[in-house]
C-alpha cells in the first residue's frame, strides 16, 4: 500500500493497533518508521470487511471498544482529526437470563442498580460505585504497568481486594441470576476459568468502564481506528508495508530496532537464533488458551429480541447465572464443548446505519472453545439467540463463519484461536511474556516486543505499543 520508508531507522513487524501505536510514536518522535505486514490490510484485530454480501460491514474481530476509549495512549493521539468517532449505543450491555427480564448494564451505576432491584442493587452499588469515583486514574492505573512505586496508589488500592478474587468468589455476593450472571459475563472476557484468582478484576474493570466511559464501537467499523493510526503515521513520514510476512530477523535491515507485534511463540520462530537460551526457554514456557468459534450475520432485520430491552444495548451476553456461565467456561477450560456456550455478541448497525444497507443489519458473536477446535458451533449459539429472539434464523441472508484455524488463518498471532495473545491468569499478568520492569525489552540490544502477550495485555489499546515505543525512546535518551 502506502510508499516504503527507504532507509527507516525502526522497522514494527505487525500492524494491529499495538504495532501501529508504537510506529505512531516514534515517527511522532522523528524516527523513520515502517511498519511490515503479513496481512493483505493493515489493523490486525481491528480490522472490518464484507464478509457477509456486498454492503455489509463486519468487525472480523474487534467489535467494542471501552479500552481504546479509556487508553491513555489513544486519548493523546489525534485521532479523530484522522476520521475515528465513537458511536454509543443506548446502553453499554444486556445479560440475558431464561426466563427472567434482562439485567442491563446502563452508563449510570444507579441506574444499573434500580434495574437489579432491593435484591442485588445495593451490591453492584457498593462494589461499582467506588471505583467509577476513582476516576481516570484507575483505568490509566490498570492499563500502565507494574511499577515499584505503583503509579495511582490511591485509586489501585480500591480495586486490588475485590479484584484479587475468582469471579466466582465475589460474585457470590449476588443473590439473583440476573445479578449474578450480569457479573459473570463480563468477568468471562477473561477467556480463564471463572474460579481463577483475579477473574474477579477482568468484570470489575469491564464493568466500571461501562460506566466511566461507555463501551463503544467505532462509526462505520473497527477498521476505522486502525485507518486513523495508519493516517496519523503517514502525517508523521512513516509507511506500512502489506502483505509481506517476516520470517526471519534477517530479512530486516540490520541496523533498524525492530518492534515485534508478535507473541511469544512467533518471536522465537523469527528472532529464536539470536535469543539467549534462558530468555528463549522462557518464552516457550509462556501459555496461550481457548480459542474462538465466531459467526458474522447478515440479516434483514434487527435481532427480534423478545424484550425490547435488549434491542438498546450495543452488546448482549447470553449466558444466564453465574454458575451456568461458569460451568460452560469450566467446559472450555477441560477441553470439552458445552451444549449451551456463554455467547458475546454485538450488533453495531443498530447504532451506526453505516454497517449495512437501509432495514437490514449486521450482528457479531462468538464462544469459547478448546484451542484449535474443529467443531462447528454455529447451531449452538443461533439455538442461544432464537431462545430469546424467536423468529432470528428467519432473518439471515447470509452467515459468515471463523473457528479457530481460520482466526489463526486471519492473523497469525491468534494460536490455536486464542485471541487474548496469552492466557491472562495471575502468573501471566506478572509476567507477560517474561517477568521484570521492563517486560517489553528483549537480551537482543535493539529488538523490542509491544504485543498484546506484553502489559497491559489484551484489547485494542495501543498500550503495550505505547509503553514498548516508550522504552525504546528512553533506551536512546
Ligand atoms: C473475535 C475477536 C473479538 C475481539 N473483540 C474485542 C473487542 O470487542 N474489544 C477489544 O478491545 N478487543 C477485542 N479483541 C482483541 C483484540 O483484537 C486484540 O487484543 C488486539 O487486536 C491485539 O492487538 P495486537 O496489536 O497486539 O495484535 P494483533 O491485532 O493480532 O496484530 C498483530 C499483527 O501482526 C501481523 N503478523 C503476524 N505475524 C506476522 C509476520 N510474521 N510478519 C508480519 N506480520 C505479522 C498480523 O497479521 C496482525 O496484523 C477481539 C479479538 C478477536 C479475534
Amino acid at each position: 500500500m502506502a510508499v516504503v520508508a527507504s532507509d527507516p531507522d525502526v522497522v514494527v513487524v505487525g500492524a494491529g493497533p499495538n504495532g501501529l501505536t508504537a510506529a505512531v510514536v516514534l515517527a511522532m518522535a522523528g524516527r523513520r518508521v515502517l511498519v511490515v505486514e503479513a496481512a493483505p490490510t493493515p489493523g490486525g484485530g481491528t480490522r472490518s470487511a464484507e464478509l457477509t454480501l456486498p454492503g455489509f460491514v463486519h468487525d472480523v474481530c474487534s467489535a467494542i471498544h471501552p479500552l481504546g476509549l479509556a487508553s491513555p495512549a489513544l486519548r493523546s493521539l489525534p485521532l479523530a482529526d484522522h476520521g475515528l468517532r465513537w458511536v454509543h449505543p443506548d446502553v453499554p450491555l444486556a445479560h440475558v437470563v431464561d426466563g427472567e427480564a434482562p439485567a442491563i448494564l446502563h452508563r449510570s451505576v444507579e441506574d444499573t442498580a434500580d434495574g437489579l432491584g432491593p435484591e442485588d442493587g445495593p451490591v453492584w452499588r457498593a462494589l461499582f460505585g467506588s471505583l467509577v469515583d476513582a476516576g481516570t486514574a484507575l483505568s490509566d492505573g490498570l492499563l500502565s504497568p507494574l511499577a515499584i512505586p505503583p503509579r495511582h496508589p490511591v485509586a489501585l488500592a480500591r480495586f486490588g481486594p475485590p479484584g484479587i478474587l475468582s469471579a466466582s468468589r465475589l460474585g457470590r455476593r449476588f443473590a439473583s441470576a440476573r445479578g449474578s450472571g450480569l457479573f459473570a459475563g463480563l468477568a468471562a472476557h477473561s477467556i480463564l476459568s471463572l474460579r481463577a484468582p483475579a477473574t474477579a478484576g477482568y468484570g470489575l474493570m469491564l464493568g466500571m468502564l461501562a460506566h466511566r466511559v461507555g463501551w463503544p464501537m467505532a462509526e462505520g467499523g473497527s477498521q476505522r481506528i486502525a485507518d486513523a493510526l495508519v493516517s496519523l503515521l503517514a502525517a508523521h513520514g512513516g509507511s506500512v508495508e502489506c502483505g509481506r510476512e517476516v520470517r526471519s530477523l534477517a530479512e530486516l535491515p540490520s541496523t533498524a530496532t525492530v518492534l515485534l507485534d508478535l507473541t511469544p511463540r512467533q518471536v522465537i520462530a523469527i528472532a529464536g537464533d539470536r535469543l539467549p537460551d534462558r530468555y528463549r526457554g522462557r518464552l516457550a514456557r509462556f501459555r496461550y488458551g481457548p480459542g474462538v468459534h465466531k459467526v458474522d450475520w447478515a440479516l434483514d432485520g434487527p435481532v427480534p429480541w423478545t424484550d425490547p430491552a435488549v434491542a438498546g444495548a450495543g452488546t448482549v451476553h447470553l449466558g444466564g447465572s453465574l454458575a451456568e456461565v461458569a460451568a460452560g467456561e469450566e467446559d472450555v477450560m477441560q477441553g470439552r464443548h458445552p451444549e449451551r456456550p456463554f455467547v458475546l455478541l454485538a450488533q453495531p448497525s443498530r447504532f451506526d446505519p453505516s454497517r449495512a444497507p437501509d432495514g437490514r443489519h449486521t450482528v457479531w458473536a462468538y464462544c469459547h472453545v478448546p484451542a484449535g477446535s474443529t467443531v462447528d458451533m454455529t447451531d449452538r449459539i443461533e439455538d442461544r439467540i432464537e431462545a430469546h429472539a424467536p423468529g432470528f434464523r428467519d432473518r439471515i441472508l447470509a452467515r459468515h463463519v471463523m473457528g479457530p484455524a481460520a482466526m489463526e488463518r486471519y492473523d497469525a498471532n491468534y494460536i490455536g484461536g486464542h485471541i487474548n495473545g496469552g492466557a491472562g491468569d495471575l502468573r501471566q499478568f506478572v509476567a507477560r511474556p517474561t517477568l521484570g520492569l521492563h517486560p517489553w525489552r528483549t537480551p537482543v540490544e535493539g529488538l523490542y516486543l509491544c504485543s498484546s502477550s506484553t502489559p497491559p495485555g489484551p484489547g485494542v489499546h495501543g498500550m503495550c505499543g505505547w509503553h514498548a515505543a516508550h522504552e525504546v525512546l528512553a533506551h536512546a535518551d
